[in-house]
């Protein structure tokens, strides 16, 4: 096990740099004009992809870290520029981490380029879970796939929504019930390929922030995929059947939700999204603080205000330090007894719509215009206490992680 270090490495502060300097230089700039658009920043994925930022190759460099605070850095740094953009470019990566979470060593090398495409045609991909009637409750997915076993097609059909990329992307992920009596244990993911018949977009949502990431429904009628593009393969899906359907029938086993579990795993990287936005609209709220001057002197000098500024500071370092414990944990094998991936998205998320209120308040009238960032980087952060599992389900998680019961 590495000891945990709060020290990244030379090479990761050298990344780090030069993040933050594509988000002082590219992204920052763009942030208001795609969150007015309220579309997919193309051009901006583009000169990610050109500079080696959009490709599974330089997130899973730094996933194999040692120290675990790779991930973290690299969220933080492109979440501080504008969380829109910044989840066009990361989105693609919830997808891939399906692929190669689940996939065989062929499936990845065939879908992962697909998904990412290259700096002169960039594509994205979309991981599709949620359903109208399956948000947090996971279990309730009604979307199923049937094996068609003389032409060794899957048959998919269902509705999924909220899919970040969906109808856009090159690439679908599309999780599906193969046996519903199974609840969770029963799911599968598949691979909708490129322009595959019968999967479309449904309605593409207006919403509150991270407007320039792009998130709407999609509809799968009859859609036919080879047996190829089960992940994992027909062998082992039936294995892992076979082993639920044995567990079910010995009285109710309970089992774990995995959704739930696996989620776990990739919660703190969600955390140090949200300490970006929240570092990005406290050091707005600072400087304004220093330079705004009323009655004869910077608002600073009051302590109403500096106590605030204070507050702020620490909030965001000590969801920081949750995020990276979390990180480091799960770097070094470490199992999170206590649900640490949860606490930190936890607190992170809530911190995050904390500050960035609170940024608004300092910077008076003008945080309230849509001539500062601060109102966007409030909208955006609602964002944080919803997706890959909204607060009170993280509460849940340790809640019941800590009475020992199972989640389910
Ligand atoms: C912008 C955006 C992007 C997204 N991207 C994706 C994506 O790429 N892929 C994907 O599959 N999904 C995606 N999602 C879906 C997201 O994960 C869900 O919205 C989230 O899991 C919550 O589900 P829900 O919206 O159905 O809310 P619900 O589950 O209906 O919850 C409504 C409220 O009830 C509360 N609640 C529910 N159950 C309990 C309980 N047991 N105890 C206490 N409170 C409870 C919730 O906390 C919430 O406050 C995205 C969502 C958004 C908004």
């Amino acid at each position: 096990m590495s000891e945990f270090t709060m020290d990244l490495s030379e090479e990761q502060k050298e990344i780090r740099e030069w993040l933050h300097g594509f988000s002082v230089d590219v992204i920052r700039p763009a942030a208001a004009e795609w969150d007015e658009r309220e579309e997919t920043p193309w051009p901006v994925i583009q000169e990610a992809a050109k500079l080696g930022i959009y490709s599974l190759d330089f997130y899973a460099q730094q996933y194999f870290a040692p120290n675990g605070l790779g991930i973290p850095m690299i969220m933080e740094e492109l979440f501080w520029g504008d969380a829109g953009i910044a989840l066009s470019i990361v989105g693609t990566g919830l997808a891939a981490v399906g692929v190669v979470a689940n996939g065989t060593e062929e499936q990845i090398g065939t879908w992962i380029p697909q998904m990412y495409g290259d700096a002169s045609e960039v594509k994205v991909a979309a991981f599709c879970s949620s359903e109208p009637d399956a948000g947090s409750d996971v279990g309730s997915m009604r979307t199923r796939a049937v094996y068609d076993e003389a032409k060794d097609e899957w048959v998919l059909n269902g509705t999924k929504t909220w899919a970040t990329n969906g109808g856009i992307a090159n690439v679908h992920v599309v999780v599906a019930s193969v046996d519903p009596e199974l609840g969770t244990k029963g799911h599968a993911s598949f691979i909708v390929p490129p322009r595959t018949p019968g999967l479309s977009q449904g309605q593409k949502f207006q919403k509150h922030g991270i407007r320039a990431s792009h998130t709407a429904e999609v509809v799968l009628e009859d859609v036919r995929v080879p047996g190829s593009c089960l992940l994992g393969g027909k062998d082992k899906l039936d294995e892992r059947l076979a082993r639920a359907r044995e567990k079910a029938k010995k009285g109710g086993e309970r089992v774990k939700n995995a959704a739930m579990a696996t989620f776990e795993a990739s919660r703190p990287a969600v955390g140090a999204m949200a300490v970006g936005t929240a570092r990005a609209a406290y050091e707005v709220a600072l400087d304004y603080a220093k330079t705004r001057e009323q009655f004869g002197r910077p608002i600073i000098d009051n302590q109403g205000i500096a106590f605030q500024l204070a507050d702020m500071r620490t909030q965001i370092d000590a969801a920081r330090l949750l995020v990276w414990r979390a990180s480091w944990m799960a770097a070094s094998g470490q199992a999170f007894t206590a649900a640490e991936g949860s606490q930190s998205k936890l607190f992170a998320s809530e911190v995050s719509k904390k500050v960035t209120a609170q940024a608004i308040q300092i910077l008076g009238g003008n945080g309230y215009t849509r001539e500062y960032p601060v109102e966007r980087m409030h909208r955006d952060s609602a964002i944080y206490t919803i997706f890959e599992g909204t607060s009170e389900i993280q509460r849940l998680v340790i809640a019941r992680t800590l009475a020992g019961v199972p989640i389910r």
